[in-house]
């Protein structure tokens, strides 16, 4: 029986929260705590005396003391952190400050600058290790899922894996011209930046979305995607022995990025501080206030997505290809936990990593990306808990 402290009460934190409360043998207590109470307040409304105990506050997660002082005044086992990748370093800090496990599902990103990399957050590492504990980096579908997928196909099936490619295919329809799936601005910045892939051993850059390829996705049809950088072909490339090639790519629809593009040309995606009627606003901030709140999309989503992995490489000296992806159904998850399928295929996977850290599968001392665990234990939640995979060893290929 375990607490786990929620910081965030978002999309991805809502879904969460409704699957820590169905998993309520673990999870005895949460607190849900955000800079909005209002939003953590309506959560407790919706799902209260239906299985943990839940409570709620305020918190400025920028602020380590203010962090602190709620980790002690609770003492959860674990910092379950669905705020925005700004907040994990101030987090994790007060997650060693207290001793506390730590778990996330996006890299630290400072917020001038659009990159992000896990150099700040593998810094912990020592200091986790010393204080005697775990810190999950990634722990939602792309990161998270996808390092899952990867460490149980070199532990079950591969000697070396040389290639691997993630597809992420959101084929929802949320009947909006323009709106983000998760929060817009963390979606802007990631796709208005330039692309890149892993091959041989470094980096190769691309414009953004310079690279097109158009697949049929399994239970979804043929879709566009284009590659993308992303922040598990970083730690993949280091956690994966032989690998030779990492890609990553996304879906987009023509009437996304044809709205992104004039938006880009008139200056509202730009993170640069301009003044505004005698006031300081950052464009994309201002966007991300006019445009739809990814929560609402969920009664409106129809669709399906599909995210998986197709990894190329040699068992017994055999080339192996093996394709492993989920599909999730929009309406199906607003039915179960009123979210559209984006935030459940990240809210449930934070959950699960959150319960093998607290049931001591993945207890041990120091940072991790999620493919330096054993998966299988994870693989096995995922079918329990909403995300069944299908494995597929004939799969089509992306092109070259
Ligand atoms: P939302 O914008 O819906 O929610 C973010 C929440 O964090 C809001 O409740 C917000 O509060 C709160 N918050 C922001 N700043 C602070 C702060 N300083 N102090 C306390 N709370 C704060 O985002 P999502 O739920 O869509 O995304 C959550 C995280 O999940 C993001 O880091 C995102 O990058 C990640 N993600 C990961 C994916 C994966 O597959 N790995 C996929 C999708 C998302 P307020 O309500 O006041 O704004």
């Amino acid at each position: 029986m375990a607490k786990a402290l929620i910081i965030g009460a978002g999309g991805v934190a809502s879904v969460t929260v409704h699957k820590c409360v169905q998993n309520s043998e673990v999870f005895e207590e949460i607190c849900i705590a955000s800079r909005t109470k209002a939003k953590c307040d309506a959560l407790k409304e919706k799902l209260d005396g239906q299985g943990c105990k839940i409570s709620t506050a305020q918190v400025d997660a920028n602020n380590v003391d203010e962090l602190i002082a709620l980790i002690e005044a609770f003492n959860p086992d674990i910092v379950i952190n669905l705020a925005l990748p700004y907040q994990d370093l101030t987090i994790m800090d007060a997650c060693l400050a207290t001793k506390t496990h730590y778990l996330d599902t996006a890299n630290y990103e400072p917020e001038d600058t659009a990159k992000f990399e896990y150099k700040w957050q593998w810094e912990y590492r020592e200091k986790f290790e010393k204080a005697g504990i775990t810190a999950i980096l990634g722990s939602g579908f792309d990161p998270g899922v996808t390092g899952v997928f990867s460490a149980y196909a070199q532990k079950h099936y591969f000697d070396e894996i040389h290639q691997i490619d993630i597809l992420d295919c959101n084929a929802g329809d949320h009947g909006y011209p323009f709106a983000t799936n998760f929060n817009p601005e963390i979606n802007i910045r990631e796709v208005s930046a330039k692309g890149s892939y892993w091959e041989d051993g470094h980096w190769v850059e691309t414009e953004p979305m310079e690279i097109k390829k158009v697949y049929d996705f399994p239970q979804v049809g043929p879709r566009d995607m284009y590659l993308l950088h992303h922040e598990e072909i970083e730690s993949l490339a280091l956690n994966i022995k032989g690998i030779q090639r990492i890609r990553f790519f996304m879906t987009f629809g023509q009437s996304y990025l044809t709205h992104l593009k004039c938006l880009e040309n008139v200056g509202m995606t730009s993170i640069e501080p301009i003044m505004f009627e005698g006031k300081e606003i950052i464009p994309l901030q201002f966007l991300k206030a006019v445009l739809p709140d990814p929560a609402s999309l969920g009664p409106r989503t129809k669709g399906k997505t599909n995210i998986g992995c197709i990894y190329q490489g040699v068992k017994d000296g055999k080339p192996v290809n093996y394709y492993v992806y989920n599909v999730c159904d929009h309406e199906a998850c607003y039915k179960e936990v009123g979210s559209q399928a984006v935030s459940y295929t990240t809210g449930v996977p934070a959950m699960i990593g959150a319960m093998l850290v607290v049931n001591g599968t993945w207890n041990k001392p120091g940072v991790h990306n999620v493919e330096e665990l054993d998966p299988d234990a994870f693989m096995e939640a995922l079918n329990q808990w909403g995300l069944p995979w299908v494995e597929d060893f004939n799969p089509t290929l992306v092109e070259d």
